[in-house]
């Protein structure tokens, strides 16, 4: 395909997906067709924690018999359009029990009661049918936290409704409540207290791979051209949800119905494609050029951390935008108590920094990218810790005494932390530039899958000749 085409930007809001929702609770629809974890590609991880609940709610007995007790409501959140409604159908289909819901957003301008009384009507019905799902979609609208100001009476009278509701069960009930929402980091927190939504199930943009595999899925049952090439149709739509993954399949094959034809060829595709990423404002080029960027200072990062924090285990690197819908990019390491010394210490500063200093090595002009950012102000706070709190100086001319003088955080204590930083920033300069050949493979690595696991990486440098 092409590349001087606009790349195209996660979607804002999941309209279409929300439309499913009629704004009154319906009967469970088990008449529709239901769906299963086949209709499901991607989310690997999420999917797993969907399978153990699906055999739960097949077979709640066996579970009962052990004592074993399962979360009661489950959180599934992410950026619109990656499936979370489809999964939490699918959930429902694959158990053979029915599924209810209600969305969120149909609660927003309501008469005083009437959300709560539609809370209270639909599990009501759920508990009725035995063992079920329900599912409460864009709950956010009703979950919002309530410290804001924003607060309504009628909203928290729906919140106050769900959460009694949801205290009222029997264990083992054999139901399961699932929430979705795209912005888990507003939800009230008496939302996620145990015995609510105890479980949370992060759902993620696909990458390269997976965005193959949903594109295959979703061409299943529809006559492509031999020519088809979906890898690279895979490869081209970065930043694709599964959402317009599909709405760019189905816009092909009415591209390739209206022109008459009796399959889908590359150019129906190719049309699609170009249709879907139309409007945005970035030119692919200059997008590319963005996440090699993104991927070679996620690669500081896991460079620093296999070098200077032998202990840690790297969960994830990814390159792909976070919840919330803002290009972002993550890498995960499992919070490890470290002991409280200075070497410790160092080397975590250093790791924050590693994103920053491995951007500056190959690309010295770039302004500082939100990740940066982020990173800088952690390695601030954990350097005045290290600093003031501890009492711990890379310099010995400090003394306690005077680190406990400067603790009130004046301009002597603002030194010092950014002498440190400095000190950091330098160290890990020097050794990311002693290994850059490794940092650099790396970063292409990343660029290429836009996602890898942490076994992954722990093989990348397992395989690095030493
Ligand atoms: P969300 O609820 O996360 O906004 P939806 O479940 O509404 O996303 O997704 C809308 C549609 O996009 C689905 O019905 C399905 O056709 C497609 N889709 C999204 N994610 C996937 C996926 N992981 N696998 C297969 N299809 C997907
Ligand atoms: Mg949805
Ligand atoms: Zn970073």
């Amino acid at each position: 395909m092409s590349l001087n085409l606009p790349l195209r930007l996660p979607p804002r809001r999941a309209r279409a997906a929300s439309r499913l929702h009629l704004p009154r609770p319906r009967r469970a629809d088990q008449a529709a067709s239901p769906l299963t974890f086949r209709d499901v590609a991607a989310n690997e991880a999420a999917m797993n924690q969907l399978r153990a609940l699906a055999d739960y709610l097949a077979h709640p007995k066996k579970y009962a018999a052990l004592g074993a007790r399962l979360p009661r409501g489950v959180l599934l959140y992410g950026p619109p359009g990656t499936g979370k409604t489809l999964m939490a159908r699918a959930l429902a289909g694959e158990a053979g029990v029915p599924f209810f819901s209600l969305s969120g957003s149909d609660f927003v301008e309501m008469y005083v009661g009437v959300g709560a009384a539609r809370v209270r009507e639909l599990f009501g019905r759920a508990k009725r049918a035995g063992r079920c799902v329900i599912f409460i979609d864009e709950i956010d609208a009703i979950g919002k936290r309530r410290d804001d100001g924003s607060g309504s009476d009628e909203r928290d009278r729906t919140l106050n409704a769900l959460l009694s509701e949801m205290s009222g069960f029997q264990e083992n009930s054999g139901v399961i409540v699932l929430a979705a929402t795209n912005r888990a980091d507003t939800l009230d927190p008496a939302l996620t207290r145990p015995g609510r939504f105890d479980a949370k199930i992060e759902v993620g943009l696909p990458d390269r791979r997976q965005r193959l595999d949903i594109l295959r899925l979703h061409c299943r049952n529809k006559p492509l051209a031999e020519s088809v090439d979906l890898a690279r149709l895979a490869a081209d739509t970065v930043r694709f949800s599964g959402a317009s993954l599909e709405s760019l399949v189905n816009d092909a094959a009415i591209r390739a119905a209206r022109r008459g034809g009796h399959v889908i060829e590359e150019a129906d595709l190719h049309a699609a494609f170009v249709a879907a990423v139309a409007g945005e404002d970035r030119p692919v080029a200059a997008a590319r050029e963005e996440l090699a960027v993104v991927a070679l200072h996620e690669a500081g990062h896991a460079v620093a951390c296999h070098a200077l924090l032998p202990g840690h285990r790297i969960e994830r690197l990814s390159i792909l935008p976070t919840t919330g819908g803002a290009a972002g990019y993550n890498l995960t390491i499992p919070a490890e108590r470290m002991l409280p010394d200075l070497n410790g210490l160092s080397a975590q500063i250093q790791v924050l920094l590693a994103g920053r200093a491995a951007e500056q090595l190959l690309y010295s002009e770039t302004n500082l990218t939100a990740g940066a950012s982020g990173d800088l102000s952690q390695a601030a706070e954990l350097a005045s810790t290290m600093a003031l709190d501890l009492g711990m100086v890379a310099s010995p001319a400090l003394s306690l005494r005077a680190l406990s003088r400067c603790a009130g955080g004046g301009s002597e204590g603002a030194a010092l932390v950014k002498r440190l930083l400095e000190d950091c920033y330098q160290a890990v300069s020097v050794l990311l530039r002693e290994r850059a050949d490794q940092l650099e493979a790396l970063a292409a690595r990343l660029l290429e899958a836009e996602s890898l696991t942490g076994r992954e990486v722990e093989a990348f440098f397992a395989d690095w000749p030493a």
